[in-house]
C-alpha cells in the first residue's frame, strides 16, 4: 500500500509490490478452450477438513475462530446459489498435484504446502481439477503457510473469512472478476489497509452471485451477451480482455465479464431489471496482469487492441437496456481503438492508496483519493458516482502529494442515510470528453 508520505521518493517498482496483494490460483484442466459447463455435477459438493483447521500452524494467530471462518464462508456461497457443501474430514494435509488427483477435497492450512506458494504475498491457492467433459471432479484449497491470518483484523494480516470465501468461489469454478468490490477480484488486502481491517470481501458481492447462479441456478436467470469488435488497418479485429459491467438503476453494480479471445463477453444470472451497460479496457485497479494469472484468461497482459472506456446500448437513447426474466439478450459493440490516457489506477481513504474497494458506511462523510495519468485533468464536474445517494462536495476536489509517479486527487463524499448495500462505481470524464470507471470501488456493507 502507500502511504502519504511527501518527501519520501519511491520507486516505481516499490508501486508495483506496494498496490495490494495477488492472489494465486491454479487451474488445471485437460483442455484449456470453453468456460461453458466448468462446475460441479455432484451434489453435495463433499469438503473435506484437514486437521490443520483445528490445529492450526503458527501463521494463524493464535484463537482465531478458523472453523467458522470457513463454515460462513462455505454458507455465503450456498446463500448466494443453489449449492450445497457437505464437511467431513480426512487426515490428508497436502492439495493433490497436478494432473494426479484423488478425489478428495481438502481445505489445509499445513506448512507441508509451502512449496505451492512463491511470495507470502499470495494468501491461497485452489486447484481444480477436470473430467474430459469440463465438469469439477476435485478442487483443493491451501492457504499460504508463510502467510499471516487472523479473524479479529489484526493489521498486516489477512482476514481468513475473506480467504476462504475468494478460494470456495474458485472450487465452484469461479474466475477472478475485475468488479473491484468483488471477493473473487484478483487482490486480498491485509487488514489495515485504509486504517481498516479488510473483511469487505466475507460478504459476496452482486457480481459474485450473478456468477454462481449462472453455473448454478436456482434459475439460470437472464443474461446479456456479445462481442466486441474494432477495426485496424482497415480489417475487423475482436477485443480479447475488455471488461463489460452492468450496473441497474440505482447504480449497484450487478455484473462483470472479461471478453475472450473471439472479443465475446456474457453476463449472466440476471434478474430483470433496467441496467446500463459500460466497456472498459484493463489498465485500473484491477488490471489485466491480475486476470492474466490463471484460467480463461491465463497469459492476458494487456486488453488488445485496447480502447477508451463507453456507456453502452447504442441502439436506445437512455443508454439502458430492459432485460425481462429468463431472457437471452444480446448486445454487441464497435469500438474505436485509441489508447486511454486517462487511467486511474489507485483508490484510497484515510490518507492510503490501495486496490482495494473503499468501505463507506451510509449517513458519513468520507475523503476519497484517485491515483492515475492524467487525472489532474478531471474538473470535480467530471467526477461522479454511480448511486444518486452519494454526493460530491463540488467545492472539495484537491491535488494530493503521494510520491506516486502520476497525479493524485482527492474529494469528499456524503453518503445517504438510505443507499443500499453493495458495490457503486467512480466515474470520471476529462474535458475532451474521455471517460474513465472505476466498477464497484465503493462498497457498503
Ligand atoms: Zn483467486
Amino acid at each position: 500500500m502507500m502511504r502519504k508520505t511527501p518527501g519520501i521518493a519511491i520507486t516505481l517498482i516499490a508501486l508495483g509490490l506496494a498496490v495490494g496483494t495477488v492472489r494465486a490460483s491454479v487451474v488445471v484442466s485437460p483442455d484449456n478452450h470453453s468456460t461453458a459447463g466448468r462446475r460441479w455435477l455432484r451434489k453435495p459438493i463433499i469438503i473435506s477438513f484437514s486437521p490443520s483447521l483445528a490445529s492450526p500452524p503458527a501463521n494463524i494467530k493464535s484463537d482465531s475462530d478458523v472453523l467458522g471462518a470457513l463454515r460462513r464462508a462455505m454458507q455465503s456461497w450456498a446463500n448466494a446459489a443453489d449449492v450445497q457443501f457437505l464437511e467431513t474430514s480426512t487426515s490428508t494435509e497436502t492439495i493433490s498435484p497436478p494432473h494426479d488427483g484423488d478425489g478428495v477435497n481438502v481445505i489445509t492450512l499445513s506448512p507441508a504446502n509451502a512449496a505451492v506458494f512463491r511470495s507470502s504475498d499470495s494468501p491461497g491457492q485452489t486447484r481444480v481439477f477436470y473430467d474430459s467433459g469440463g465438469t469439477i471432479i476435485e478442487a483443493d484449497i491451501a492457504l499460504n503457510p508463510n502467510a499471516q491470518f487472523s479473524t479479529d483484523g489484526t493489521p498486516g494480516t489477512f482476514d481468513l473469512e475473506s480467504a476462504f470465501a475468494h478460494e470456495l468461489g474458485h472450487l465452484l469454478g469461479l474466475e477472478h472478476s475485475a468488479i473491484i468490490g468483488a471477493t473473487m477480484q484478483p487482490r486480498q488486502a491485509k487488514n489495515g489497509v485504509y486504517g481498516l481491517p479488510a473483511t469487505t470481501q466475507r460478504s459476496l458481492s452482486a457480481d459474485d452471485q450473478a456468477h454462481a447462479r449462472s453455473l448454478y441456478g436456482p434459475q439460470n436467470g437472464s443474461s446479456i451477451s456479445g462481442r466486441l469488435t474494432t477495426n485496424v488497418a482497415g480489417r475487423a479485429r475482436m477485443i480479447y480482455g475488455a471488461h463489460v459491467f452492468a450496473e441497474d438503476i440505482s447504480g449497484r453494480v450487478v455484473a462483470g465479464s472479461i471478453s475472450n479471445a473471439s472479443g465475446n463477453y456474457r453476463l449472466e444470472g440476471l434478474s430483470p431489471g433496467v441496467y446500463r451497460l459500460f466497456g472498459q479496457s484493463l489498465n485500473g485497479a484491477v488490471a489485466a496482469l491480475d486476470i492474466g494469472q490463471a484460467g480463461t484468461y491465463f497469459g492476458l497482459s494487456d486488453t488488445t487492441p485496447d480502447f477508451r472506456s463507453f456507456v453502452g446500448s447504442a441502439s436506445t437513447p437512455s443508454q439502458s437496456l430492459n432485460v425481462s426474466g429468463n431472457t437471452a439478450n444480446r448486445l454487441s459493440f464497435f469500438v474505436f481503438t485509441k489508447s486511454p490516457a486517462l487511467t486511474p489506477r489507485l483508490i484510497g481513504m484515510n490518507a492510503e492508496l490501495s486496490t482495494a474497494a473503499l468501505p463507506l458506511k451510509p449517513g458519513e462523510t468520507f475523503t476519497i483519493y484517485l491515483a492515475g495519468e492524467n487525472l489532474d485533468q478531471v474538473t470535480i464536474e467530471g467526477i461522479s458516482l454511480s448511486s444518486p445517494l452519494m454526493e460530491i462536495d463540488n467545492t472539495s476536489l484537491k491535488e494530493e502529494d503521494f510520491s506516486t509517479p502520476y497525479p493524485v486527487i482527492s474529494f469528499r463524499v456524503t453518503v445517504g442515510a438510505a443507499v443500499q448495500p453493495g458495490d457503486y462505481s467512480i466515474r470520471l470524464r476529462a474535458a475532451d470528453g474521455e471517460l474513465a470507471y472505476l466498477p464497484g470501488a465503493l462498497t457498503i456493507e
